[in-house]
């Protein structure tokens, strides 16, 4: 049976930033849908879902969040990042292009992102950044709020399009913040963090990452702790 590796990658922080995009896009959703002016500063988005989000915006405002105004307000939210992308200055970090280029020409690895993005606006995102074509499969927050969960579909997805008795013999998460070490601890999965993000690497660290580095900027060095050394010829 052939060496199969899943990598799951978190997008903000970890493949991008959309220098407050995503947090823009939330306030003027909520004006558009619900008529709420909130500048939600006391949200802390990264790690976070937003489905998480979204629940703690209720809750402050002391309404009831149906299965049908959240619909509503996450299609808002796309048109909404839609829109702002147009005009955002977006940044990839260092390396996730060589990194995903490398990954995606070994046919070892299945790649699939992790994030707490509902889908359409992690599409939205890696679209920025032109980063859209490696992740066909992936794990959002449009049904999940709780990032292990949104890992475990993820995964699932990655693991159907396996042929039928096989599985991974290694599953990782990169991503930066501990939300992301926690999403691969309860997956049973090895985590790469990445101090691109807030969090220090001494706090990633602290969290439990498998590994840690500064970015993903040495191509080399992030195949050889994935354990993806070049096969013989
Ligand atoms: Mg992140």
């Amino acid at each position: 049976m052939p060496t199969r590796f899943a990598i799951l990658f978190d997008i903000d922080g970890t493949l991008m930033d959309f220098h407050g995009a995503g947090r823009r896009s939330f306030v003027q959703a909520l004006e558009k849908v619900f008529d709420w002016r909130d500048d939600i500063a006391y949200i802390q988005f990264h790690g976070n879902t937003d489905l998480n989000v979204l629940r703690k915006i209720f809750a402050r405002h002391g309404a009831e969040l149906t299965a049908a105004k959240q619909r509503e307000f996450f299609a808002a939210l796309a048109v909404e990042l839609e829109q702002l992308a147009a005009g955002a200055a977006s940044t990839r970090h260092p390396g996730v292009a060589e990194l995903l280029a490398a990954l995606a020409a070994d046919d070892r690895v299945a790649l699939g992102v992790v994030t707490g993005n509902i889908e359409s606006t992690a599409r939205i995102k890696l679209r920025h950044v032109g980063l859209h074509h490696h992740f066909a499969h992936g794990g959002y927050s449009d049904d999940h709020a709780d990032r292990a969960d949104i890992a475990r579909a993820a995964l699932a997805r990655l693991r159907a399009t396996l042929p039928q008795g096989e599985d991974f013999s290694a599953v990782w998460l990169i991503g930066d913040t501990p939300f992301d070490v926690a999403a691969a601890q309860a997956l049973g999965a090895h985590c790469l963090a990445v101090a691109t993000g807030r969090p220090t690497a001494a706090e990633l660290q602290a969290a439990g990452a498998d590994a840690v580095l500064p970015n993903l900027a040495d191509t080399v060095a992030v195949l050889k702790i994935l354990g993806l050394t070049p096969r013989a010829a």
